[in-house]
């Protein structure tokens, strides 16, 4: 698919005409990926983070928000939830939150890999190589970071640097491939500046990324941020500007399947959020094969705000399970079994070149439990 038929599409707003495309991408996901529809219990573990990012409620200038970091035991407990479930992933995220101490929290991971048969995915921002390494060397999979946006400018005024350090997200995404993380990214969906040209550019990059996994959504604005109260703004001519809407996430979401076939696609919180009755199954039937349920203990929930009115803030965790069940048994799916890796990927183990770094890993394995 050329630049010209993405834009095609993207701009595309008749209903009818769009049946061509959703089915589509349905055609692709149901031949390259299948009809199961994997599970990842998310674990929100902690809602501390260092950054400014202008549109999220968790940034470290929101100062009316609780914040919460979970114990070992609480993840551990959340993540018996996800082997009771039968889930085949847990995904761990949190904002970017350094009081996440790497060597701990590689105990952590050891711990699910020696104890389950999980696979471990993390969404825990721009951390050091050395701690992506320690977190890869004590069994995690999978790493999840969007670049939020293929426009360096707006990408630089919605995600201010740190420290002065410039975030480069793409470089980060090379590292975690070279690690042997199986690599997750995307974009937001509508944000403030954002033009169809750079959105045309994100799903092109999708592919030459060669992305394991691609997660976008609509931006929801929240109030207590400056994008989200219209304190920053880029002015774009409005017909520029993407809309952030149901029907362009599904047009993403349709795209992404077809530019990155073998992917896998969640149904998005973010979707499910702006269309409470059937958001996430027509992500499901418009190119998506994966759903997140959440595993955050409801004491927890309402503190991880990244947007306001987050879906499935009160639904107790069995509530979601058997939820989930039920709709995509009502689309015709059925519920994956094992791990779910991106189909094609050959997992491998960081080789050990020298044995200071054996002698790290061993003591880190035998690291002892914190709590
Ligand atoms: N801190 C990690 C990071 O930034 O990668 C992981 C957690 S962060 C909350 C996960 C994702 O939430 C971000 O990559 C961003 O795309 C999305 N997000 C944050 N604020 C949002 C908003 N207002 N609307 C929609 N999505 C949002
Ligand atoms: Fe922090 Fe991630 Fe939110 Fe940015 S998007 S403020 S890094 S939690």
């Amino acid at each position: 698919m050329d630049r010209e038929e993405i834009l095609y599409w993207l701009r595309e707003e008749d209903e009818k005409r769009l049946e061509a495309l959703w089915e589509w991408a349905n055609t692709v996901r149901k031949e390259e990926v299948g009809d199961e529809v994997h599970l990842r219990g998310l674990i929100e573990i902690s809602n501390h983070c260092v950054r400014q990012c202008g549109y999220c409620g968790l940034r470290c200038g929101h100062q009316n928000l609780e914040r919460y970091r979970m114990d070992e035991e609480e993840i551990l407990s959340c993540v018996g939830d996800a082997v009771k479930y039968g889930y085949g992933t847990v995904v761990l995220q949190s904002g970017e939150d350094y009081g996440i101490e790497a060597e701990w929290f590689a105990n952590v991971i050891s711990r699910i890999k020696g104890e389950t048969q999980l696979a471990v995915t993390l969404s825990l921002g721009e951390r050091l190589d050395e701690d992506l390494e320690i977190w890869r060397r004590a069994g995690a999979d999978r790493y999840l970071l969007r670049f939020e946006t293929s426009d360096p400018d707006l990408y630089r005024f919605i995600h201010p640097s740190l420290s002065g350090k410039p975030s480069d997200r793409l470089a980060l995404l090379q590292t975690l491939k070279k690690l042997g993380y199986e690599i997750g990214s995307g974009v937001m969906i509508g944000l403030p500046g954002q033009t169809y040209k750079s959105l045309v550019e994100d799903i092109e990059l999708f592919g030459k990324l060669d992305l394991d996994m691609i997660g976008v959504g609509p931006y929801l604005a929240h109030p207590a941020t400056p994008l989200g109260r219209g304190e920053w703004k880029r002015t774009i001519p409005e017909e520029d500007q993407v809309p952030n809407t149901e029907q362009m996430t599904y047009k993403v979401m349709a795209l992404a399947r077809i530019v990155c076939p073998e992917a896998n696609i969640p149904s998005t919180t973010a979707l499910a959020t702006v269309n409470r009755e059937q958001g996430r199954e027509l992500g499901l039937m418009r190119g998506a094969n994966v759903v997140m349920p959440n595993l955050t203990p409801m004491s927890y929930r309402a503190k991880y705000e990244i947007y306001p009115e987050k879906a499935c803030m009160r639904e107790l965790p069995s509530d979601c399970h058997s939820c989930l069940h039920h709709r995509i048994q009502a689309i015709g799916r059925k519920v994956g079994t094992g791990q779910g890796h991106r189909i094609g990927h050959q997992p491998f183990s960081l080789s050990l070149p020298f044995d200071r770094e054996r002698e790290k890993t061993k003591n880190l394995l035998n690291h002892e439990r914190r709590y």
